[in-house]
């Protein structure tokens, strides 16, 4: 049984380490190994610390864990770095959007057509970009054997950047594919009897296969259209995946978006909160709304916050049991979310459903597995070129990563008006990121609706470039 270590960079995001660390608990193949867990947030790396140790306690894994706050220290000797960091955190994704809103850029400049999602910025992330590059290039220097795992945002961008800049392994892993179940659920179908595939990149995938017991399953997603989703509504503001806005897109397309592929649609249904609620469902408006994102900013600081409070309590109490934590604490929602993601996470039946673990047990125990993985495409999307990390199902065990044949092709209409130019703009991303070419972000904000004159983008652009945490920024693109 191979013991590996694994570096978690940006660990302080709780639930997500908390998640790898159970997932690990829970696969014997990786017992004995080491988790390095890198923050800059040091309450926050003490309090996963805390939490990890006390899990790994109770259910008698044999687990053992660092913590750290210097990069290299996650690195030397690691097998695989996860990286979840989110360098400047929500407080500066805020900051841009406000800027970026008074000078009439609704939602922010990095919202951009098929890519709506408010946590995703290419444009104005240069700090994040860089952070990629330099944790892919201290793999290369430290670990040069190590695997890189895009998890933090842009994965599309980032994945497409390490893998063409740096000599290392690189995969990177989202979870939007889940997509397909809340289909296959909604459907009322036996998934064990559902035969599936998506492509596309990362937060632009579509269900090109969908069959059910040997026949083709689309009729039945007609026929639910047809019948029910009149009445369909969201349970929260990320609740879309059969909303009326990927219905209209399963319409023109041919076939249904997956996942945050339905967030990532064009200005016809992002251009106000009002288009917006039509097409996402009231009260929210989608996810990326400025109701749907508050709820869901906020809902990540309470968690944190009662997570913070739970370590807390674990450390003056060290004989408690993480069982016991629901009577202990209050009956507000986000504790009681927490506690729901305790509950999964301490049911040894039951993975977090994130891949990153089960991937790692698949290339060194043989366990073989399938995933929906970014890789470079490589030939397997037509009409894609091969240095354009897409994301597709793949078979992984020992020999390594096995890209499932695309089949049926995705339609001509998903490659050439919406794969093609989502690709377009994040090759324009990363040239300007790679050149210090302001020309190209202004071409960027030149070609978007919202922009009335040139005045507008060199204002919105000088402003964000003035942010005191954008210095290293404006010296690579005004070069003072
Ligand atoms: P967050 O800000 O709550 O957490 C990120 C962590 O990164 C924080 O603990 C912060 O202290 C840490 N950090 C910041 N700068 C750092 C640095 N230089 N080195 C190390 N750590 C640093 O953010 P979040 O909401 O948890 O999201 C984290 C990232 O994950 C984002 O990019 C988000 O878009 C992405 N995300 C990806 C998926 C996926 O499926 N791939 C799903 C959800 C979120």
């Amino acid at each position: 049984m191979p013991a590996v270590k694994i570096g978690i960079i940006g660990a302080g995001s709780a639930v997500f380490s908390l998640r790898l660390v159970s997932d690990l608990c829970k696969t014997p193949g990786l017992s004995g190994s080491t988790v390095t867990l890198m923050d800059i947030d040091e309450e926050r790396l003490d309090a996963v610390l805390i939490l990890a140790r006390k899990y790994v306690e109770e259910v008698g894994a044999e687990l053992s864990f660092e913590k750290t706050t210097n990069l290299d220290d996650a690195i030397v000797d690691a097998d695989f770095v996860i990286n979840t960091a989110m360098v400047g955190g929500h407080t500066y994704l805020e900051k841009v959007r406000k800027i970026s809103e008074k000078y009439g850029y609704y939602r922010g400049i990095d919202a951009q057509e098929f890519n709506m999602v408010s946590d995703y910025y290419t444009i104005s992330n240069f700090n994040q970009l860089k952070y990629f590059v330099e944790i892919a290039k201290k793999i290369e220097k430290l670990s040069p054997k190590a695997w890189y795992i895009q998890a933090a945002n842009p994965v599309f961008e980032g994945t497409t950047l390490v893998t063409r800049t740096v000599p290392i392994r690189a995969v990177g892993f989202c979870h939007g594919h889940y997509g397909v179940m809340e289909i296959i659920e909604k459907l009322g179908l036996n998934q064990e009897k559902v035969d599936w595939q998506v492509a596309g990149v990362n937060h632009g995938i579509w269900l090109n296969r969908f069959r059910y017991e040997g026949e083709d399953a689309y009729p039945l997603l007609d026929e639910w259209i047809e019948k029910e989703s009149k009445n369909w509504k969201p349970d929260n503001p990320f609740n879309d995946q059969l909303s009326p806005v990927a219905i209209d897109m399963y319409r023109f397309y041919g076939i249904m978006p997956i996942g945050d592929t339905v967030r990532n649609a064009s200005w016809r249904y992002h251009r106000d909160l009002e288009t917006k609620k039509k097409w996402y469902g009231e009260p929210w408006g989608g996810a990326d709304s400025e109701i749907g994102w508050k709820w869901y900013q906020d809902t990540l600081g309470r968690v944190t916050e009662v997570m913070k409070k739970v370590a807390r309590f674990v450390k003056e109490n060290p004989n408690i049991s993480l069982t016991d934590l629901k009577d202990l604490l209050g009956d507000n929602l986000s504790e009681k979310q927490f506690v729901l993601e305790i509950e999964k996470i301490l049911d040894p039946e039951r993975k977090s459903g994130e891949q990153h673990i089960p991937f790692i047990d698949a290339l060194l125990n043989d366990n073989k597995g399938r995933f929906v993985i970014n890789i470079p495409n490589k030939g397997v999307i037509s009409g894609i070129d091969d240095d354009v990390v897409v994301e597709i199902p793949a078979v992984v065990d020992k020999e390594g990563i096995h890209p499932e044949k695309i089949d049926p092709p995705l339609p001509e209409r998903v490659v050439k008006y919406y794969l093609r130019p989502r690709i377009m703009r994040m090759e324009m991303a990363l040239e300007a990121f790679l050149t210090g070419d302001i020309r190209i972000i202004k071409e960027i904000l030149y070609r978007d609706p919202r922009t009335k004159n040139d005045e507008q983008v060199e204002k919105v652009l000088e402003e964000i470039l003035s942010l005191p945490e954008n210095t290293e920024m404006r010296k690579h693109y005004l070069k003072r």
